[in-house]
C-alpha cells in the first residue's frame, strides 16, 4: 500500500426514502464541499422505493450535474439494502455512506478522504453526540448496542452507518454473501487499517425520520439475530434455571410426603404447568426465529431489485434507462 497521498475517485453513496426536499440540497453541498476540496467524486443517490417525488428529485440533479447517478428499487428493500446497492454501483477508489437528510456533516468527509489518502482503509464515523432524541430511545439504543457490542467484541455504542471505505473494503463486504446485512457492524468485522473521525448528529435539514418505534425494535431484533447466537444461548440458561428450580421443588415435596404433610396441591400443579409452558413456548419462539432467518438465507434471494436507473450527462451524452 503506498502511504503517501494517494489520491482516486469517491464515490458518495447516499440511501434516500422519501427525501424528494433533500436530494437537490445534498447533492448541491457535497459537490460543492467536495469541488472546492479539489477531491474527483461522484454522487450516488438510491432511490429505496420512495413513495414521493424523491427519484424525480434525483433525476432532475443528475441532469444538472454529471457526477450525479441514481439507481431506484422496484419497491422499498430498506436502508441497508440501499446502502449494498450504492457500493455495488459506485466506481470510486474508495465510496463513503452517509445519509441523505445531512445528519452526517458533509465537510467530515473531505477529512475522512484525507485520511484515506494516508493509507486508512476503513475511516468510520463516531458519533460524540446523538443528536436531539427522546431518553426512552437514547435508553433502548443503549440495549441493543451493548448486545450488539457483546456479540462482536467491538464497543458498537457510537458506531453509525456515516463511513468511507476503501476499494477493497468495498468489495469484501460486497464478496459476503448473507442477505441479512447489517453494514454498520459488518463494516468494522471485516477488519482492514481503521481511522476515526468524529462527528456531532446534526438536525434534518428536511422531511422526517423513517423510524416508528415498531421499526426500531424489528431492527434491532433482525440486527442482533444477524450478529449473534446468544439468544439460543438464553434457551440454554432458561432451562438451567428452571431445572434447579425443579430440583430443589422436587425435593421439597418429596420432603413433604415423606414427612406426612399435605400438599397444597392443586394451584401449585396449575402454576407449575404455565410456567413451564410459556417458558418453553417462548424458547420455541426463539428457535423459531432462527430457522426462519436460516430459511430465508436459504432461498438466496437478492437484497433488492433495481427498476431503473439514471445517470448524469458526461461525454457519451445523457444515458438513462430502465432495467
Ligand atoms: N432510508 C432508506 N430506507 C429506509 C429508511 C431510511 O434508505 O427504509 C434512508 C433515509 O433516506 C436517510 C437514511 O436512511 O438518508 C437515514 O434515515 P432517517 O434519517 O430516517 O433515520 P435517522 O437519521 O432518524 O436515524
Ligand atoms: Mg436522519
Amino acid at each position: 500500500m503506498d502511504k503517501e497521498n494517494r489520491a482516486g475517485l469517491l464515490s458518495v453513496v447516499l440511501p434516500s426514502y422519501n427525501e424528494e426536499a433533500s436530494v437537490p440540497r445534498a447533492a448541491r453541498t457535497i459537490s460543492e464541499l467536495l469541488a472546492q476540496a479539489g477531491v474527483q467524486h461522484e454522487i450516488i443517490f438510491v432511490d429505496d422505493g420512495s413513495r414521493d417525488g424523491t427519484w424525480a428529485a434525483i433525476q432532475g440533479q443528475a441532469s444538472l450535474h454529471p457526477q450525479v447517478r441514481g439507481v431506484r428499487f422496484s419497491r422499498n428493500f430498506g436502508k441497508e439494502a440501499a446502502i449494498f446497492a450504492g457500493l455495488a454501483q459506485a466506481r470510486g477508489d474508495c465510496a463513503a455512506v452517509m445519509d441523505c437528510d445531512l445528519q452526517h456533516p458533509p465537510e467530515k468527509v473531505v477529512e475522512m478522504y484525507r485520511l484515506w489518502q494516508q493509507g486508512y482503509q476503513v475511516v468510520e464515523g463516531v458519533k460524540v453526540s446523538r443528536g436531539r432524541e427522546n431518553p426512552l430511545h437514547t435508553l433502548a439504543a443503549r440495549a441493543f448496542y451493548s448486545v450488539i457490542s457483546g456479540a462482536m467484541g467491538v464497543d458498537m455504542s457510537k458506531a453509525s452507518d456515516f463511513k468511507l471505505l476503501d476499494r477493497r473494503a468495498v468489495d469484501t463486504l460486497l464478496a459476503l454473501r448473507e442477505k441479512n446485512a447489517f453494514f454498520r457492524a459488518l463494516s468494522s468485522w471485516i477488519g482492514f487499517s481503521t481511522a476515526q473521525v468524529e462527528f456531532e448528529v446534526q438536525p434534518r435539514v428536511a422531511g422526517e425520520s423513517k423510524w416508528s418505534i415498531r421499526s426500531l425494535v424489528r431492527y434491532a431484533i433482525t440486527n442482533i439475530a444477524a450478529f449473534s447466537a446468544a439468544p439460543l444461548q438464553l434457551v440454554t440458561l432458561l432451562g438451567t434455571v428452571v431445572f434447579v428450580c425443579s430440583v430443589a421443588l422436587g425435593m421439597w415435596s418429596l420432603w413433604q410426603k415423606l414427612t406426612g404433610q399435605a400438599l397444597e396441591g392443586f394451584t401449585t400443579v396449575i402454576l407449575l404447568q404455565l410456567f413451564i409452558g410459556s417458558i418453553l413456548m417462548v424458547c420455541l419462539g426463539i428457535i423459531g426465529y432462527y430457522i426462519g432467518k436460516i430459511y430465508e438465507e436459504l432461498k438466496d434471494r437478492p437484497r433488492y431489485i433495481l427498476s431503473e436507473q439514471c445517470e448524469g450527462e458526461s461525454e457519451g451524452g445523457k444515458a438513462e434507462k430502465t432495467l
